[in-house]
């Protein structure tokens, strides 16, 4: 079908995705959505206006060319979709599944303008798994080099710059500081919305690339930056900001009250959500009250009820057009059954007599024009404190860095917050040969925007090793 009458046609609704029922899903921990058949993907794909500018992809941080795969997926040509995919992206079946698509490639979509935009993210989830169902596709490899690069966390920035590397012909090692290589895409992100299975397929593709990924390695106390310097030639820091961040009130040290990372890592690293065929088990709660708007948020809670939780609020100071978990996982939740207790905000953990959390007392909140972040604020209104009864809280509000790393390595600069500075255009920090990116940096704190600040440390790193 030509552009023109692509255009002249009216607007056609998204092709939808199958997802399973709430009632059957809360049961266990299987995918919601179920991914397009190859008939749905082409039918999404045709959608396409084949805008010339291709706004998509300046949305896509790591600027995907969603069009030309859009373009191969509707003459059916998956092969050579997943290929054009992989030029940019090392991780297509995960960012098709949790990258914030709305507010990226989707969210610059012409098609929006009028209706549903194009179903990036979906036709990516789709080709990504028909690679892994039907064949991999490993991109070619240049001559090896005898230049080494160190890479310290394995999260998407870390297995970007990873990826980027090994392509280019160096030697990459990978030092994790827990068992297992993903980062949050494993320990944080539950099974019923990022399969485990399909991280370590993305991260086996690295190893067989030639990637050396040594894991239960804490950079800082195991080993040094300096000492890695003296083993590669350059490094990159991608740790994260995993420490987790609390509200400051009275209460939260009581028994009960879990920061979302513990919550989530003992479900998810630590396998409770296989209970009892592994044999880690965690005490979910009863009535578990999660303190958060955030994708975070959303994962506790809704753990929380699969793991057998009997009621399950989600408490957020501001309104649901404020919430800035992604738009599906705030629908799922719903769904689920998830209350949402909205413009509310807690202001002291109530105890019972055994020292265990008995409750929460809150506060009504109400919403003044945006500030200089574009939020707008929320304010208390006095006079409206309320209980609510719960025996678990998430708090769910974000993380810091941990300083470990930056308190071992002299010359590397870190904000008043305790993130690494970086140059932006290079990724360089204040040491010389060290790099950093991811949330670590302090920018974003999502998926597609840690592996980008991978690629723009990886180009950086390439022309210091080449000059
Ligand atoms: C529960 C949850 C849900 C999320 N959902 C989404 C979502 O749906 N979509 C989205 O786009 N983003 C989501 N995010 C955010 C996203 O996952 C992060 O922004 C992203 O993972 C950051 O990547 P990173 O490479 O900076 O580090 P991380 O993924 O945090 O990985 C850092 C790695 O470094 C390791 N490490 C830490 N310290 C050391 C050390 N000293 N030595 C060696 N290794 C170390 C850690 O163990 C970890 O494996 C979510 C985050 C959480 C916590």
């Amino acid at each position: 079908m030509g552009n023109d009458l692509r255009k002249k046609r009216p607007a056609v609704p998204r092709t939808p995705m199958l997802e399973r029922r709430p009632e059957e899903r809360v049961k266990d921990f299987g995918e919601v959505p179920l991914g397009y058949s190859p008939e749905e993907v082409k039918l999404e794909a045709v959608r396409c206006l084949g805008c010339k500018n291709k706004p998509c992809k300046s949305g896509c941080p790591v600027g995907i060319d969603c069009a030309g795969f859009v373009k191969r997926v509707s003459e059916g040509d998956f092969t050579g979709a997943i290929k054009l995919v992989k030029e940019k992206n090392i991780l297509p079946a995960v960012t098709g599944r949790v990258c914030p698509q709305t507010e990226q490639c989707e969210g610059s979509c012409i098609l929006g303008k009028k209706g549903d935009p194009l179903g990036i993210g979906f036709i990516e989830r789709f080709v990504a798994d028909w690679e892994r169902e039907h064949g991999e596709v490993l991109p070619d490899k240049a001559p090896a080099t005898s230049r080494s690069v160190g890479v310290v966390g394995s999260g998407p920035s870390g297995l970007t710059v990873a990826a980027d590397m090994i392509l280019l012909g160096h030697e990459v090692t990978i030092y994790e500081a827990l068992h297992e290589a993903g980062g949050v895409l494993i320990y944080g992100i539950p099974e019923f919305r990022l399969p485990k299975d399909i991280v370590a397929a993305q991260i086996n593709s690295l190893r067989r690339l030639g990637v050396v990924i040594k894991v239960n390695q804490v950079i800082g106390s195991t080993l040094t930056i300096d000492e890695l310097l003296t083993i590669h030639d350059v490094v990159f820091i991608g740790v994260g900001a995993g420490a987790p961040a609390f509200m400051g009130i009275s209460g939260e040290n009581l028994i009960g009250v879990f920061s979302a990372n513990e919550y989530l890592t003992r479900s998810n690293l630590m396998r409770a959500y296989r209970f009892p065929e592994w044999d880690t088990p965690m005490n979910p709660g009863k009535r578990v009250a999660v303190i958060g708007g955030g994708n975070v948020a959303m994962d506790a809670a809704r753990t929380a009820l699969r793991l057998g939780a009997e009621e399950v609020s989600i408490i957020y100071r501001r309104s649901r057009e404020e919430m800035p978990a992604r738009a599906e996982e705030i629908r799922h939740a719903g769904e689920e059954g998830i209350v949402m207790r909205l413009l509310k905000a807690p202001r002291q953990i109530l105890a019972d007599s055994s020292g265990h959390v008995a409750g929460i007392e809150l506060l009504d909140m109400v919403l003044a024009d945006a500030d200089a972040s574009g939020r707008r604020r929320p304010i208390p209104k006095e006079g409206t404190e309320h209980i609510l009864e719960a025996d678990t809280v998430i708090v769910a509000i974000g993380g810091h860095p941990n300083p470990t790393i930056a308190r071992t390595t002299p010359g590397l600069d870190v904000d008043s917050r305790g993130y690494l500075v970086v140059d932006r255009q290079t990724m360089a920090t204040s040491k010389a040969r060290v790099y950093a990116g991811g949330d670590i940096a302090g920018w974003g704190a999502n998926v597609i925007k840690a592996m980008g600040d991978g690629r723009i440390a990886a180009g950086a790193m390439q022309e210091l090793l080449t000059r």
